[in-house]
């Protein structure tokens, strides 16, 4: 099923195109309704490139993944498992499962065995 891979990469590359298209919009004033005053104006111009810097990583982070092969082969460096597409997808640049990942940043981190 390389080809559905593919197929949704280049869905979810086209769809981050979309937004920083739109995030940088912002930057040209051009979405901008007058009724805002300056102060929120300023506040959602931040707020768009906050978005827009981090939507043009997710963007090269899957131009990389589209142009490196293999799609959907990626293993765990922790555990050795697949890493599911979805989550490739939502983070281009993972190079560990969600759950590792959580240990990882200490979240909900469940202690397997006691130290000895
Ligand atoms: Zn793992």
């Amino acid at each position: 099923m390389e080809s559905t891979a593919r197929e949704r990469l280049n869905a979810e590359m086209a769809e981050e195109q979309e937004r920083l298209r739109y995030l940088k919009g912002f930057f040209q004033g051009e979405s901008m309704p007058d009724m805002l005053d300056d102060a929120m104006h300023m506040e959602s111009v931040r707020f768009a490139g906050t978005l827009a810097d981090r939507s043009a990583r997710r963007l090269s982070a899957l131009r990389k993944l589209s142009s490196g092969g293999a799609v959907e082969e990626r293993f765990c460096e922790d555990c050795g498992e697949r890493i599911p597409l979805s989550r490739i997808l939502a983070a281009p640049e993972c190079v560990r499962c969600r759950d590792c990942q959580a240990l990882r940043d200490g979240e909900s981190v469940t202690p397997k065995d006691a130290e000895d």
